[in-house]
């Protein structure tokens, strides 16, 4: 097998096992390697560690499949770390009955460039790099086997790809386009999903125990959902009891979708909830203005750092948003405010959210930090999987 030598001492993070070896860490390769193929991974001292994706193109040069130098890369070994993660998301007691979940979410799941989301019969794969690039069939065929879905929407066309000298992939990889519209329960609350045109695979599957935490604060609040996308915080909201919603996107199809998602659940009171598309930040400034004033503020903005490169920009905009939200929160009112940006750390994110509560002249206390559901896991080798970290603040 074609071997990649490493630099000397860059097999320190292999004993740490975290599975990415970057291009400065490689002295040479011996033999030839395709993109995705696999290759064994050596110390400089002639030690085989483990067996990796090649992928000539990324600054990630090699994504490690396993740290046993042993194991076979082929169909099996697909199939079985498909199969350990779908069992262990069927034995997780807090996900029981839910019909939308992540089941597989890359590195944390020993399978680095893999996402599969589960909606009902219906999965949605994305493959983001060389390795599982190569080996979609036995990805799918492992798929099929584990949870007997009766189709799989390739969803391959995330910009991370062109990192990786790929191009976009999307169609049916299995089975066929389903005749009605897809949707899913989310804790009693009906969600289309657009696997096709919709953000990410569809749907955000990690912020389903915040929108069910934001049912169990809104009970008679005026809520303020910024960033909506379909409207599942609003939706929960409304389930919740809220005396009004207003949610706000910028995007003219994710409102269509939000409004159309309301009316598959005549249960909620949709007198209550309104939907504006706008610039957040222009919106709040002008609700400043007005003297608006909300009871509960959700801050769920897309990624405004993808790297930490971008940390010092996007810091200004988290910071702007979260001053906004301050202001026009009542006394005693709640605000849930994310980062799901990779580049931003929780820690600087707290300093962030607390230096906004400062500029917004408001005390506040830290009730609850939020993060993704137990379908999104962190490994503990793999500290960048935790890319969704969150606050529930309470200003005075
Ligand atoms: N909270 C949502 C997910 C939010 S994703 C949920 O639970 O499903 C981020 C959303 O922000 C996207 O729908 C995108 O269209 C929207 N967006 C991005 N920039 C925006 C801006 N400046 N103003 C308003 N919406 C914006």
């Amino acid at each position: 097998m074609t071997e990649l030598i490493l630099k000397p001492g860059k097999e320190r993070s292999l004993y740490r096992r975290h599975p990415w070896i970057f291009e400065g860490s490689v002295a040479r390769l011996n033999g030839r390697a395709k993109p995705g193929d696999t290759v064994d991974v050596l110390d400089a001292d002639g030690r085989v560690l483990a067996r990796a994706a090649w992928s000539p193109k990324s600054q990630i040069r090699a994504r490690i499949w396993s740290f046993d130098s042993q194991t076979i890369i082929d169909d099996a070994f697909f199939k079985r770390r498909v199969a350990d993660a779908v069992a262990r998301r069927q034995a997780m007691p807090q996900l029981a009955g839910q019909e939308g979940m992540r089941l597989i979410h890359g590195e944390s799941d020993g399978l680095p460039g893999v996402i599969a989301d589960r909606y009902g019969d219906t999965i949605c794969l994305q493959l983001t790099a060389a390795g599982p690039d190569k080996w979609r069939k036995a990805i799918v065929g492992a798929l099929v086997k584990a949870t007997g879905v009766a189709r799989i929407y390739e969803r391959s066309d995330s910009d991370v790809r062109g990192l990786e000298g790929l191009e976009p992939v999307t169609g049916w990889v299995h089975g066929e386009a389903p005749d009605t519209a897809l949707s899913i329960d989310e804790n009693g609350v009906r969600l289309g999903v657009d696997v096709v045109g919709g953000h990410k695979t569809g749907f955000y599957l990690d912020q389903r125990d915040n929108r069910l935490l934001t049912r169990d604060l809104a009970a008679g609040k005026a809520v303020l959902n910024c960033f909506c996308y379909t409207g599942g915080f609003s939706l929960q909201a409304l389930a919740g009891g809220a005396a009004s919603t207003l949610s706000i996107d910028s995007s003219g199809p994710a409102l269509v979708g939000a409004r159309a998602n309301l009316a598959m659940n005549p249960q909620l009171d949709a007198s209550r909830a309104e939907w504006l598309e706008a610039d957040v930040f222009e919106a709040l400034r002008v609700f400043r203005k007005e003297g608006r004033r909300f009871d509960l503020i959700v801050l769920d903005p897309p990624k405004f750092a993808p790297s930490a490169a971008h940390a010092e920009r996007a810091a200004r905009a988290y910071k702007d948003i979260n001053l906004l939200g301050f202001r026009l929160l009542n006394p005693g009112g709640y605000l849930m405010t994310y980062s799901c940006s990779g580049g931003i750390g929780l820690e600087l994110f707290q300093k962030i959210v607390a230096g906004a509560a400062v500029d917004a002249g408001r005390d506040a206390r830290i009730l609850r930090r939020l993060a993704a559901g137990p379908d999104h896991p962190i490994a503990l080798h793999f500290p960048e999987g935790e890319y969704l970290k969150g606050l529930l603040v309470q200003a005075d």
